[in-house]
């Protein structure tokens, strides 16, 4: 049995049609010969709805175990809704929590550690036939409470399920295609990166740009579980994070506002002088005073002002991306 786990983000179950479509791709997977388990994110921008409900109800220092409970149900909608489209679909599915799926948290509300993961549960639908449907960003404390992750924390369940049921897989299905050189929306000629490593990738979130969950990205690494990030929109290959990543030099371009200034930064493996000269040259070409605020193997960092930082990430664009 070749498990596979499929993570859906939250804008990819924002409506029946796209929820239709998740299961539609868990059952492609399936009629591949693979097992998938599914783990699901609340849709849209649920958590943040349910965020403002707390605050008007509950006012603005509320008790962080009823935050949990409320929270917890917007993944738990998306996973009954899922497990229903395959059913539809004539799949064998069920939902279920994070409690029922075996994830055992400590008892921190709001931001839980995941302990252990009791697969057996999972295991035993898989072997009757049925796609199990995760609520993901949950667990239960050693006293039964419901607990959450920390925001983005369906990314940590796919993960932990990932390596407790050994899968061959770990997939993240979301509205982007991938990792890019750079922000698509500023830099028009940016390109999906094939391959980055999780150093990379934590990296990245460092300098601006938080691709997964942070701690899911740090646990994968750990645990060398390899991530595939793509779209939920067609079977496209996205960008597959691992420890290796892809080839040595400049992987990608992360901006980011800090205080009174931005900071555009060169990320990658075995980042040297020659690619520092190479930002500064290009920083110079298009008139932009910058400085250099750090320097790495793995990173380099300019700083300027807000005004000049996308004239800055464009032209690192262009020197170290050109095709
Ligand atoms: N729904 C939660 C959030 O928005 C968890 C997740 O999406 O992974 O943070
Ligand atoms: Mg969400």
């Amino acid at each position: 049995m070749k498990i596979i786990i499929i993570k859906f983000g939250g804008s990819s179950l924002a409506d029946p049609g796209r929820i239709r479509r998740a299961a539609a791709m868990v059952l492609r997977e399936r009629k591949r010969g693979f097992s998938p388990v599914a783990v699901v994110s609340a849709p849209a921008d649920s958590t943040d709805d349910l965020l403002k409900l707390a605050a008007l109800a509950g006012g603005n220092n509320p008790s962080l175990r009823e935050i949990d409970a409320l929270l917890a149900s917007g993944e738990q909608i998306s996973a009954a809704l899922v497990a229903l489209a395959l059913a539809y679909e004539g799949a064998a599915a069920i939902s279920l929590t994070g409690s029922q799926a075996g994830i055992r948290t400590d008892a921190v509300f709001s931001a839980a550690a995941v302990l252990s993961v009791d697969a057996h549960r999972l295991r035993r639908e898989l072997k009757a036939g049925r796609v199990p449907v995760v609520a993901g960003f949950q667990g239960v404390s050693p006293r039964g409470e419901i607990t959450t992750l920390g925001r983005g924390g369906s990314d940590l369940s796919a993960v932990v399920i990932a390596r407790a049921l050994k899968a061959a897989r770990c997939e993240f299905r979301t509205d982007v295609k991938g990792i890019y050189t750079a922000h698509p929306a500023i830099v028009p000629g940016a390109r999906k990166i094939k391959a980055i490593s999780y150093e990379e990738v934590i990296r990245l979130a460092e300098l601006g740009t938080e691709v997964r969950q942070l701690r899911a990205v740090k646990y994968a690494a750990g645990h060398r579980i390899p991530l595939h990030l793509r779209s939920s929109f067609h079977d496209e290959p996205g960008t597959m994070v691992t420890a290796s990543g892809g080839r040595r030099g400049a992987t990608c371009l992360s901006i980011k506002k800090e205080g009174g200034c931005t900071l555009v930064s060169v990320i990658g493996r075995g980042l040297n002088k020659t690619h520092l000269a190479g930002m500064l040259r290009a920083a110079a070409s298009c008139g932009v005073k910058a400085d250099v605020t750090d320097f790495s193997s793995g990173a380099a960092t300019l700083r300027t002002s807000h005004a000049e930082g996308e004239v800055l990430l464009k032209a690192l664009h262009g020197a170290f991306f050109r095709r």
